[in-house]
C-alpha cells in the first residue's frame, strides 16, 4: 500500500493525538495534539499536512489547533458542526479577549463535515472522509477515509475516542460497514485494560447516581469534566425533582445538547455564578460545577470545601480520581476521619459517592468491534502500551486474523 501513516503524538495513554495519512495525492492529519502534552517539538518534525480533521473538543485532541493556524494558515480544518461548536470552549476556556478573537477567527474557517456522506478533502487528490458518530461526547466522529491508491480504493478508520454504549444524551458509536470492508484502523485503547471498567453497565452506575441524588436529604455537588461530562449529568439529575443549578460557565456547552436534554429538561436546569451556587448549597439544593477530580481551584473544588464536614453533604465524585487530586483525597478517607484538603486536615462528615460513567470503549466493546471490522491492519494508539499489547494478544487469542500494531510515536508504515 503506498499510502503511509505516521504518529507524531498519542501513542501512549494519555499523550494528545496527531496521526498522519499520507498518500501520493496529500497528506491528512488526524487530530492535532497539545504542545503542551505532546512529545516536544513534534510540531517542528511535522510535514506540512492538506488537510486536519478534528475527532473532537477534547483538548488531548484539538489543543495545538491555533498554533498550527500561526504555522499554517492556509491549512484546511474539517470537524462535525457540533464539534466546531465544542471548540469555541475548548480552546478558549474563558481566556484573554484576544485569544477569543484568533479562537473566532479559526473557527469560522472550520468545513463543517456532515453525518454519513462523503465529502472530498480539499488538496488532497483522490481522497474523500466521512463523519460517523462515534459516541463519547456531542459531536465526537470516526473519520473514514477513502484514498486512491494507483486505481485501488483503500479505506482508512480513525476511531478518535470513541463507545458503542449509549449515554443519556449521546447516542453509541455506529460501526460502519463498508462492501469490501476496511484496511487500516486506527483505534484508540484507552480503557484496554481496564478491568473495572470491562464489568460496568452504563445504565446501572447511571440510576444508582440518580438515586443517590434523589436520596440525599441536605446539599449536592457534582464536579464534571466540563466538555462532554456535563451534559451527561445535566440530563441525568434535570429528570429527578431536585432543583438543579448549573455553573454559568457550563451554558454554552450545554447550549449544543439542549435539543438532546429536550426542552421538560432544560427548562429545569438554571444557572447562576459562584454566589448563587453557593446559596443553592446552603438551600440543599443539587449543584453542578466544572472540576471533575476536584483539583486545586476549580469550581467544583471551591464549592466543596465547606460542605466536606457538613453531614447532611453529598459529594458526587464521578470517572477518575487520581490520588493526588480533591477527588483522590476524598475517596480515600472514611467519613468521621480526615481528609487533607489544600494542606489542611478537615474532618470528612459528607458521604462521597464515586460513579464512573465511563465513555471510552473498554475492552469487550473494543474487541468486538475491532473483529466485526476486521481490517486487514489494525494500528492501536492512546493507551498505555501494557494495555495496548494486553489488548493486541486477547485479540489474538479470539482468532483475530489482521495485523495488530502497538503504535510507537516516530515509525512509519
Ligand atoms: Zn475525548
Ligand atoms: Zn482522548
Amino acid at each position: 500500500m503506498t499510502v503511509e501513516f505516521i504518529s507524531y503524538s498519542g501513542a501512549k495513554a494519555g499523550q494528545p493525538n496527531a496521526h498522519m495519512i499520507a498518500s501520493s495525492g496529500g497528506r491528512i492529519l488526524l487530530d492535532c495534539g497539545s504542545e503542551r502534552r505532546s512529545p516536544p517539538g513534534y510540531l517542528g518534525e511535522m510535514e506540512r499536512p492538506d488537510v486536519l480533521w478534528i475527532s473532537h473538543a477534547h483538548g488531548d485532541h484539538c489543543g495545538a489547533l491555533l498554533d498550527l493556524m500561526e504555522k499554517w494558515p492556509k491549512l484546511v480544518v474539517m470537524a462535525t458542526k457540533d464539534t466546531v461548536e465544542l471548540l469555541r470552549v475548548a480552546l478558549d476556556g474563558g481566556r484573554s479577549a484576544s485569544i477569543s478573537a484568533r479562537v473566532d477567527a479559526v473557527l469560522r474557517r472550520i468545513r463543517r463535515v456532515p453525518w454519513r456522506q462523503f465529502r472530498s478533502l480539499p488538496g488532497v487528490e483522490g481522497a474523500r472522509i466521512m463523519a460517523v458518530e462515534a459516541g463519547h461526547i456531542p459531536g465526537a466522529a470516526m473519520a473514514v477515509l477513502e484514498i486512491d491508491d494507483g486505481g485501488r480504493t483503500r479505506r482508512v478508520l480513525y476511531t478518535g475516542d470513541f463507545c458503542t454504549h449509549d449515554q443519556i444524551v449521546v447516542k453509541g458509536a455506529g460501526v460502519p460497514v463498508f462492501e469490501g470492508g476496511v484496511d487500516w484502523v486506527i483505534c484508540e485503547a484507552m480503557l484496554a485494560n481496564d478491568k473495572e471498567a470491562d464489568s460496568l453497565e452504563y445504565r446501572k452506575e447511571a440510576d444508582a447516581l440518580r438515586l443517590a441524588v434523589e436520596e440525599a436529604a441536605g446539599p449536592v455537588l457534582i464536579g464534571v469534566s466540563s466538555i462532554g461530562e456535563s451534559a451527561e449529568v445535566a440530563a441525568l439529575v434535570g429528570g429527578t425533582k431536585k432543583r438543579v443549578m448549573v455553573d454559568e460557565y457550563l451554558r454554552e456547552v450545554l447550549e449544543v445538547s439542549r435539543e438532546a436534554l429536550g426542552e421538560e429538561r432544560w427548562s429545569k436546569l438554571t444557572f447562576g455564578d459562584r454566589r448563587r451556587l453557593k446559596g443553592h448549597l446552603s438551600a440543599d439544593g443539587v449543584v453542578i460545577a466544572p472540576g471533575d477530580q476536584y483539583r486545586r481551584k476549580t469550581a467544583a473544588a471551591v464549592l466543596a470545601e465547606p460542605l466536606i464536614s457538613d453531614e447532611s453533604a453529598t459529594i458526587v465524585v464521578l470517572n477518575r480520581a487520581r490520588k493526588k487530586t480533591g477527588a483522590g483525597r476524598l475517596l480515600s478517607a472514611r467519613r468521621g476521619g480526615l481528609v487533607d484538603w489544600q494542606g489542611r486536615d478537615v474532618k470528612l462528615g459528607a458521604s462521597v459517592i464515586h460513579r464512573r460513567l465511563i465513555n471510552h470503549a473498554p475492552r469487550w466493546q473494543l474487541k468486538g468491534f475491532l473483529s466485526g471490522l476486521g481490517a486487514e491492519k489494525t494500528f492501536l494508539v492512546h493507551g498505555t502500551t501494557g494495555a495496548r499489547w494486553g489488548l493486541k494478544r486477547a485479540l489474538k487469542s479470539d482468532g483475530f486474523e489482521g495485523e495488530v500494531e502497538v503504535v510507537e510515536v516516530g515509525e512509519r508504515w
